[in-house]
């Protein structure tokens, strides 16, 4: 918890956590969001799709939209118990690890995507947004496209040393799920 910077009395500070799917919140960073809500950080988990298209490890969903329903479900679930404050769900196709994607999945429509985050940048007026790997390490490419809206968006400090502020970029490292 002594990581994560105190808000100064007279403002809240806002952390953006951008994600392809539901579960990548947490996989990725869900101490970093437990302990900014610990912080009294305003938390915001911006996710672009339901995640349809992922492993039904548990073999309980006949159809991908099911899967997509339940997934959603749990990223509300999981952001709760975080203590994150606000959960938006784009609503994009999950592109799936391969072959053609749908239309208007994160891979497909790229463009629409970094307009959404753009608006939701707006919206929240983050003072740090964290997103995902960049170096695509588990070689998702909806991970790849949802790290690909940032440098678009949020300029990276011109120095290490630079205080966080808005514009601050910081990145999740590789997700390690079975999606
Ligand atoms: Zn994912």
């Amino acid at each position: 918890m002594s990581t994560v910077m105190r808000p100064p009395a007279d403002r809240r500070l806002t952390l953006l956590v951008t994600v392809a799917h539901p579960d990548d919140e947490s996989f990725g960073c869900g101490s970093v969001i437990a302990a900014a809500a610990e912080a009294g950080w305003r938390v915001v988990v911006c996710c672009a799709s339901r995640g349809e298209a992922g492993e039904d490890a548990s073999g309980l969903y006949a159809e991908p939209g099911l899967l997509g329903v339940a997934r959603e479900a749990e990223l509300h679930a999981a952001a709760s118990a975080l203590g994150v404050e606000v959960v938006e769900v784009l609503g994009f196709a999950d592109s799936g690890w391969s072959g053609p994607a749908p239309a208007h999945s994160l891979v497909e429509d790229l463009p629409t995507l970094v307009d959404e985050v753009s608006r939701m940048i707006q919206a929240h007026r983050p003072d740090v947004v964290v997103t995902m790997d960049p170096s695509g390490s588990d070689g998702h490419r909806d991970h790849a496209a949802a790290t690909a809206t940032m440098p678009r968006l949020v300029p990276r400090p011109r120095r290490r040393s630079s205080r966080p502020s808005t514009g601050l970029l910081a990145y999740t490292t590789g997700s390690c799920h079975a999606h």
